[in-house]
């Protein structure tokens, strides 16, 4: 049976042991002996935890000659892979001069002048990019991964760090010392990757997260697209976009290269979107400012014809989630109608009743052929309400589920559209103006 006493060296000594046994094999700095214990002891860095260790071992090595258990050749070649202390006390014994071989994985690049210089340049990137956050990122050559994993399976893997990590925690820290920048390790402003090659110099690279903002619109004119609508011949269908719009209006107060909308489904060009708004994601691209106050944003994406209210930040699950729901919302439409032959109060009524939950059958527009399949889908009209302008004219307000073609559902598409009003009125219905006035929220 162990005494305690032996209990307790047995801890000590397998570390010291282990580490002799790698050292007889690979030249190793005290950073990257320290990394391979890295699990064993805490508040110490890895160049501490790897300089203990070979002093232990120098002691240990001096213990051994002393009792013959081992050579002056074996100490030598300890003290080629081990350096200082080993190979002061080789010098010591024999009289005769040594050096240290590289460090099989850093060759002996890694030191914290190494670690504080990239710190120092990544910091200077962050403030020239205003980042309020950020996140390191190293990539390491394949060799050197390679060439460490030969060292870390000596031991079992599970006490050990790697130099990646090594390398992301203490630039990042250090970065955070410099610049007062705190991490954040889910949505930094800046991703910094550092990538080093295997003689270990290395090259920076940023990639600045855009600014996602939760944001509703108004569409107070017609013809106005979501995005840029380009002919053929590359002159502009419409003259406005939505996307331009907030793009000319904020891009340069967030020193942005570009802006991109994504919105909850779109109505027609021709269709105002009144009454609740569409819902909107704003994402700001490779900003150069990133605290934009909300009012003066709101008070700028205002015109007369487009007003756009920023409501706050947006993640990527709010694009996916708009994106997902836009179909499936209900909405409410106003749309003015012509008929042929003048229709009656009458006439009206009937199409009101008629339109009580009513399932639509329709076939893919004939005005959208060119651009999407032929196919059939069933939508339902909840209600109508109608009001009569003029004997011809009158306005309907149609409840509906989201995707249903409006206006075919006035003039039927010939016959592409059924149930439809012209055919419930008995007389050819045009839509004169359309309006979304409702956008069912997610
Ligand atoms: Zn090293």
């Amino acid at each position: 049976m162990e005494t305690p006493q032996q209990n307790r060296c047995g801890e000590h000594c397998s570390i010291i042991e282990t580490a002799a046994k790698i050292l007889s094999e690979y030249p190793l700095c005290d950073r990257c002996l320290g990394r391979v214990f890295a699990k064993k002891g805490i508040e110490l860095s890895n160049e501490e935890r790897g300089r203990a260790i070979k002093t232990l071992l120098a002691m240990k090595l001096y213990t051994d000659y002393t009792s013959e258990i081992i050579d002056a050749e074996y100490i030598g070649k300890i003290a080629s892979n081990t350096g200082d202390p080993v190979t002061r006390l080789y010098r010591k014994i024999t009289g005769r001069e040594i050096f240290a071989n590289p460090c099989h994985i850093c060759l002996h690049r890694v030191s914290s002048d190494y670690i504080d210089e990239i710190a120092r340049r990544v910091a200077v990137k962050l403030s020239e990019l205003n980042a309020s956050s950020f996140i390191i990122g190293v990539k390491l050559d394949s060799e050197v991964v390679k060439k460490e994993l030969d060292v870390h399976v000596l031991t079992g893997l599970e006490s050990s760090e790697s130099l990646k990590n090594e390398l992301k925690r203490e630039i990042g820290k250090r970065v955070t010392q410099l610049t007062n920048i705190p991490p954040d390790f889910d949505k930094p402003d800046v991703v910094v990757i550092v990538d080093v090659n295997k003689d270990f110099d290395y090259s920076i690279q940023t990639q600045v997260n855009p600014i996602l903002l939760k944001a509703i619109y108004f569409k107070r004119g017609r013809r106005i697209s979501h995005v840029p609508w380009f002919t053929s011949n590359g002159s502009r269908k419409y003259p406005e976009s939505i996307q331009d719009f907030i793009r000319d209006s904020i891009a340069s107060l967030f020193d942005a290269r570009d802006i991109k909308i994504h919105a909850a489904g779109r109505e027609d060009v021709d269709a105002r979107m009144l009454g609740s708004g569409r819902p909107l994601v704003i994402e700001v691209k490779e900003p150069g400012f990133r605290n934009v106050d909300l009012d003066l944003l709101n008070y700028i994406l205002d015109d007369q014809f487009i007003k756009v209210s920023v409501i706050g930040a947006a993640t990527r699950r709010d694009i996916e989630s708009i994106k997902e729901g836009s179909r499936k919302r209900r909405k409410i439409y106003r749309v003015t109608v012509l008929t042929e032959k003048p229709v009656s109060e009458g006439d009206l009524e009937k199409l009101s009743s008629f339109f009580k939950e009513r399932s639509v059958k329709q076939r893919t527009p004939m005005r959208i052929l060119r651009r999407k399949k032929d196919r059939e889908r069933i939508k339902r009209v909840h209600r109508i309400e109608v009001i009569s302008v003029s004997s011809r004219v009158f306005e309907a307000l149609i409840y509906c589920d989201g995707g249903l073609y409006v206006k075919e559902l006035v003039h039927c598409d010939n016959g592409r559209t059924t149930p439809c009003f012209s055919e419930i009125l008995g007389t050819p219905a045009y839509p004169l103006e359309l309006d979304v006035l409702y956008v069912e929220k997610a």
